[in-house]
């Protein structure tokens, strides 16, 4: 249908709701609304006000869309703050120690607010011009950083688990290129990607085996590793994982070494899986998702010299370089290898069209629109300085430390099972008397839950040999070990009622 008329907005007073010249006054009016109720937020005093599985389900209903009409900002700010901001979880605050979330530096912010009014996408030069010059820039620092070759090259991605893809998606093609002359990008699947093996160690993050089954080699392509006393990927079973594989008829195309496991922050032996990698013609991805920003700490760069000898990185910033989500690099020590997954499209980046003076990031991204998510990076190092980030680094291992030797000290109700190689700390409470494994379990898992829904404290939990463990993730510098020890003691009570309740008949009167 062909209208004769261009039909009126429905409701004029909606129209100047788009940013341009007119309307940037509005922005300023909702931004100082803003203001004041994350001001009200960040000066909470708990972490979390708690939850109760009736209010859930009273919040679920209140977040539905449908019959809803335009309201003002106003009112809807007014709702929103009742609906998430007051019951939303605080990564400030120092009671909240669970998972990789950070505290976000302010300039950080600033710089998420210019990119995002803006909206700049990093895609072809024309949309992004000289943004794709910072977003280069901090590539190639951090590549630096790392030591990389001068033919190094890298793109921000989403997140570790888009990383960990491009890094699989290049081993096995690059391999079937190599030793098949199979071109899988342009041909597809092949028989011989089915005998294809990735090798990590068993306490490697989970999109390891997610991505390679997502690339069509399923779970099974990837090979655990067994791990030292230390959480370490023991490099002599990585010998005879790789040599088992062949085997068996297998072809082993790739090694994940995790620098800074997810659980424990352990560091495997990068240089050792990399000789033994390289003897195999592998590919040798290291996964610093968590600890790759700790490149820049005088602890810990030192698990970072063999980085030389490694084919790709990934890096997350939203984990420990005090940036928003999202904000992940991917990195590889030779730019060529980009060419697996570049295509060129003739709307956007026509082959014709390409000028190295003006780049066309997109040629490097599994993705086609794509934030600006190096500028922050970008304002972060030029107003606080990597050294000030690797200070934060460095004070929140410490503190991990502190913890654990705080928990040496209470071993009468305390199980620890790591020392901590980064920032996170596993233990469990373990009174005497309490030995059944599923006992442990419950005792453990109630701490959690009863911690977490009065609002006390947020701590994690995860499974060591099959068995429930506490876990502390401290990413916040502002923490103390007088904090910390709180919420050791709120694990104690929590521990000692529960044990008093259920299992008072297996313990005598002594231990109680
Ligand atoms: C968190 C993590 C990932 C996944 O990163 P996302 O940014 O959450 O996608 C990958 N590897 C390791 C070691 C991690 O800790």
């Amino acid at each position: 249908m062909i209208l004769d008329e261009i039909p009126a907005l429905v409701d004029p007073s909606l129209e100047d709701q788009l940013l341009h010249d007119e309307s940037y006054q509005k922005l300023e009016a909702y931004t100082a609304e803003i203001h004041k109720v994350l001001q009200a937020f960040f000066s909470k005093d708990s972490f979390y006000k708690g939850d109760d599985i009736e209010e859930i389900r009273s919040h679920k209903l209140q977040a539905s869309l449908e019959n809803s009409e335009p309201a003002s900002f106003t009112e809807v700010l007014g709702f929103l703050n009742d609906l998430y901001i007051k019951n939303t979880i605080g990564f400030h605050h120092p009671r909240y120690v669970a998972h990789l979330n950070c505290p976000v530096a302010i300039p950080a912010i600033a710089a998420e607010s210019i990119a995002t009014a803006i909206n700049t996408a990093v895609e072809t030069w024309d949309q992004s011009t000289s943004a794709t010059f910072i977003e280069q820039e901090v590539i190639q620092w951090i590549c630096k950083e790392f030591r990389l070759p001068s033919r190094a090259d890298g793109v921000f991605t989403s997140g570790g688990t888009q990383s960990n893809f491009m890094a699989l998606l290049m081993a096995r093609d690059n391999y079937a290129y190599q030793h098949f002359g199979l071109n899988l990008k342009q041909n597809g699947w092949s028989d011989e990607v089915s005998r294809f093996r990735i090798f990590c160690s068993d306490k490697a993050h989970f999109s390891v085996k997610k991505n390679a089954a997502l690339l069509g080699m399923g779970y099974d392509s990837v090979v655990p590793v067994k791990t030292d006393k230390e959480m370490r990927m023991d490099a002599k079973e990585l010998v005879l994982a790789i040599e088992k594989e062949k085997q068996q008829g297998n072809i082993p195309i790739a090694v994940v070494a995790t620098l800074g496991t997810t659980d424990f922050g352990s560091f495997d032996p990068l240089e050792t899986i990399a000789i033994i990698a390289k003897e195999h013609d592998m590919w040798v991805h290291m996964d610093g998702a968590y600890g790759g920003c700790y490149v820049l700490t005088e602890t810990h760069k030192k698990y970072f010299e063999a980085c030389t000898y490694v084919d790709s990185i990934t890096i997350d910033f939203h984990k420990s370089f005090f940036q928003p989500v999202s904000c992940s690099a991917f990195l590889v020590s030779n730019k060529q290898h980009f060419q697996y997954v570049s295509y060129y499209a003739d709307y956007l980046n026509a082959f014709e069209d390409k000028d190295t003076e003006r780049p066309n990031l997109i040629e490097k991204s599994i993705q086609t629109t794509r934030r600006f998510d190096a500028l922050k990076v970008w304002v972060t190092l030029k107003t606080l300085g990597a050294k000030t980030i690797a200070g934060y680094l460095e004070k929140v291992h410490f503190m991990a430390n502190e913890v654990y030797q705080y928990l040496q000290q209470k071993k009468e109700v305390f199980e620890t099972i790591h020392e901590p190689a980064l920032s996170t700390v596993v233990f469990r409470y373990k009174p005497q008397g309490i030995d059944g494994a599923n006992e442990l379990d419950n005792l453990n898992m109630h701490i959690k839950n009863t911690l977490y829904r009065g609002g006390l404290a947020s701590v994690a939990s995860t499974k060591f040999n099959g068995e429930i463990y506490l876990k502390f993730t401290l990413l916040n510098p502002k923490n103390t070990l007088e904090n910390l020890v709180e919420i050791l003691d709120l694990i104690e009570a929590a521990g000692t009622a529960y044990t008093k309740n259920n299992f008072a008949n297996t313990l005598t009167d002594a231990t109680l």
